[in-house]
């Protein structure tokens, strides 16, 4: 038996504790806080944390990062427009010299994605992809890309149908090698409440000089959805199972057709939901809608936009709020992920 408690009046702790029809929080399992969702080990399968600061490495431990996967293959990071074949190898390089010390630092799996992603046009594909195939026997690299045809490029266009091949090419590498592949899908943009300012030229909150985008080269009514479809098609040529493919950036534009039309997995990107506009509420409506079996949750993080280390953890937690059961967010979460891309059990 529950004493009433001590206060002078009734406060809400009063109320909640007998309903009128005699029942408590609790008895019909409402109130049964989830204590494993505290100490739940999570996969990150898409970020680029050796791009971070050591203390936003160290938030990924401390809330609870059980193994990552640190992608390198962003032309973010090379400080050259056009980009060259040994740019991107300088990338892959980096990542390489200093995984193990993320490791050791951190006491998270760290392992790495390698690929040549096709925001920007890459002077000589072909020499990168021939170096690419000793790059993918390394223990260490778990997953081909990111990489996926993209609508329009930064700075200079390059050919729908050479991006095309360049991201087959990557794909019967990921077969040869049975890696793997980590599609970047593009998103939808959400809509702004208003424009920015002129002349600004970067985008707030995303160091990237807007005014460089280049032309589409893809411009039908849904080039984000029909880029995927070419990723899809792209796999099929390469005969690389769908699903060995993770197409990251899952969003409401590109669910249904990965779901239903292909094998694909899907992984929502919800650290930069102020850019893409997808956050664990999206996660949620998937599972509800196709099952847990081919979901996964990705952050993203990177050092050229405000991205969130906390995310994936405050995700757990919005999900289980959000109706999603214990299991099924440690499916999408961790077991998923190692499934699909070998991490440590
Ligand atoms: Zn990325």
């Amino acid at each position: 038996m529950t004493r009433p408690h001590p206060t002078k009046r009734p406060t809400d702790a009063a109320y909640l504790d007998e309903r009128d029809d005699g029942t408590r929080d609790g008895d019909d399992g409402t109130l049964d806080p989830p204590r494993e969702l505290l100490t739940l080990p999570w996969i990150d399968i898409h970020n680029h944390a050796h791009t971070l600061s050591w203390d936003d490495r160290e938030r990924y431990a401390l809330s609870g990062c059980r193994s990552m996967m640190m992608v390198a293959s962003g032309y973010h990071w090379t400080p050259y427009k056009p980009v060259e074949a040994d740019d991107i190898r300088f990338l892959w390089d980096d990542a390489i010299n200093r995984r193990e010390a993320i490791e050791r630092n951190h006491f998270f799996e760290a392992k790495l994605g390698l690929g040549v992603h096709t925001g920007v046009r890459i002077e000589d594909p072909d020499e990168l992809l021939a170096a690419m195939d000793d790059y993918c026997a390394l223990d260490e690299v778990v997953a081909v890309g990111e990489t996926g045809v993209v609508p329009s490029q930064h700075v200079e266009r390059w050919g729908i149908e050479e991006q095309q091949a360049v991201v087959q090419a990557q794909m019967e590498l990921a077969r040869d090698h049975d890696l793997p592949v980590l599609l970047h899908t593009p998103n939808t943009s959400t809509d702004a409440k208003r424009e920015y300012r002129d002349g600004l030229g970067v985008t707030p909150g995303y160091e990237k000089n807007a005014g460089l985008g280049a032309d589409p080269v893809l411009d039908g009514d849904n080039p984000e959805l029909e880029a995927v479809k070419r990723d899809v098609a792209a796999a099929r040529d390469a005969g690389l199972p769908e699903e060995r493919v993770v197409a990251s950036h899952a969003d409401a534009n590109n669910t249904a057709y990965l779901m239903e039309e292909t094998d694909c997995y899907l992984s929502y990107t919800i650290g930069h939901s102020w850019l893409v506009g997808v956050d664990a509420a999206d996660v949620a409506n998937a599972i509800d809608e196709y099952g847990p079996d081919r979901i996964m949750v990705d952050t993203d993080c990177a050092n050229v936009l405000r991205t969130d280390p906390y995310a994936l953890k405050r995700a757990i937690f919005e999900l289980y709020r959000y109706g999603i059961d214990v299991d099924d967010i440690r499916q999408v979460v961790l077991e998923n992920p190692r499934t699909v891309f070998g991490f440590e059990q």
